[in-house]
């Protein structure tokens, strides 16, 4: 047998379970688990306070690094080391917050050789989002030297691996975050000048002064409108959360009067040759040094709290999930 996180009960916190293989899904490769992470949305599932889980039981964990013990797909062979992040697991496939899943080939992605395990899921959903919006900026025209980027939801994981990226590729960075106490961490990660969160959160005037060249918001609602009210002529915002809420009292006008373009972004979809391209652009443009320093590496006993915290916006940067430590 071996240990696993299972919501088994809607609303209910995840619970520890022991599984056996014939608890293990359908899926053509079978994978010994190694590594997870900590993503805001299993801090919805583990402690049951956001309904993620699509039908129970559900093992909890939207991310899995490992190697593959069997497979059935011809992609894939026995030692082969694998990522896997998102494509529901955790919401309609049980997910990485234990030692041996079973998964569909065309999920994995090769770990690339220049990352460890560990560092593959310091960088997980979390750090694919941000390279996802990094590049929807730069498919919609960004480039160094247009203006501040505004990063929002700064010390968590997508913002922190969004400001690391950012900055490493040129562009002055602007954190927004709620935590004076992050700004060293932040400015080590490369941001050039901070907003405090309460500044945005409230919705303003629908056009205000233009502050930003592009942005990447993790937290949405009247955060994300006062973003887009501050964005500059023609800049460009990527969303991709919802920490501080999922609705959007937004006007028009920052769209129609000056061209802001709000581009939306989708890690658990994401079809493959893009998911190639982000890990690529990681290994590439997130410098080992701050993908280090914005990483805290936790047990499999400390998930239940872990979840908590994130929730409560405790945690800083990535959380990785050793999962047999
Ligand atoms: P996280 O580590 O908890 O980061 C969220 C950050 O947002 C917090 O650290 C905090 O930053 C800020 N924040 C939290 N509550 C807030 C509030 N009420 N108002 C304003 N700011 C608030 O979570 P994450 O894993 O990085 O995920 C960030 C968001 O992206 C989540 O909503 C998640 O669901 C979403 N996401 C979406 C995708 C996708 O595929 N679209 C993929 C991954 C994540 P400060 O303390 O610095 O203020």
């Amino acid at each position: 047998t071996y240990p696993a996180y299972v919501v088994e009960e809607k609303g209910e916190p995840a619970r520890l379970r022991r599984l056996t293989d014939a608890d293990l899904p359908d899926g053509d490769v079978t994978v010994d688990v190694t590594h997870s992470s900590l993503n805001f949305k299993d801090g919805l599932a583990v402690t049951g306070k956001g309904p993620i889980a699509r039908r129970l039981p559900m093992v909890c964990g939207i991310d899995l690094a490992g190697t593959v013990s069997a497979s059935k797909s011809p992609r894939w062979k026995p030692g082969d080391d694998v990522v896997l992040t998102g494509w529901g697991l955790s919401e309609t496939h049980p997910g990485g917050y234990t030692t041996r899943q079973r998964v569909r080939g065309e999920w994995l992605v090769a770990r690339p050789e220049a990352l460890t395990a560990e560092q593959s899921m310091a960088i997980g959903t979390a750090g694919l989002t941000a390279m996802l919006c990094v590049l929807a900026l730069e498919g919609s025209g960004a480039t160094p030297g247009q203006g501040p980027v505004l990063v929002t939801g700064a010390s968590g994981g997508v913002g922190s691996v969004a400001v690391a990226v950012l900055a490493k590729l040129g562009y002055e960075v602007v954190a927004a975050t709620g935590r004076p106490e992050s700004h060293g961490y932040l400015t080590d990660l490369g941001a050039a000048s901070f907003v405090d969160r309460a500044e945005l959160s409230g919705a303003g005037r629908p056009l205000q002064k233009e502050r930003w060249a592009h942005a990447v918001d993790a937290v949405g609602s009247t955060t994300l409108v006062s973003v887009l009210s501050q964005t500059a002529y023609r800049g460009s915002v990527a969303a991709c959360g919802l920490a501080g809420g999922n609705d959007l009292p937004a006007t028009v006008l920052p769209f129609i009067l000056r061209g802001v373009s709000l581009l939306g972004v989708d890690s658990v979809q994401c079809p493959a040759d893009v998911r190639t391209e982000a890990w690529a652009r990681l290994g590439a443009d997130l410098p080992q040094d701050l993908l280090a320093r914005l990483t805290t590496t936790r047990g499999f006993a400390d998930i239940p709290q872990l979840a908590e915290d994130i929730l409560a916006g405790r945690t800083r940067g990535r959380v990785v999930i050793d999962i047999n430590g």
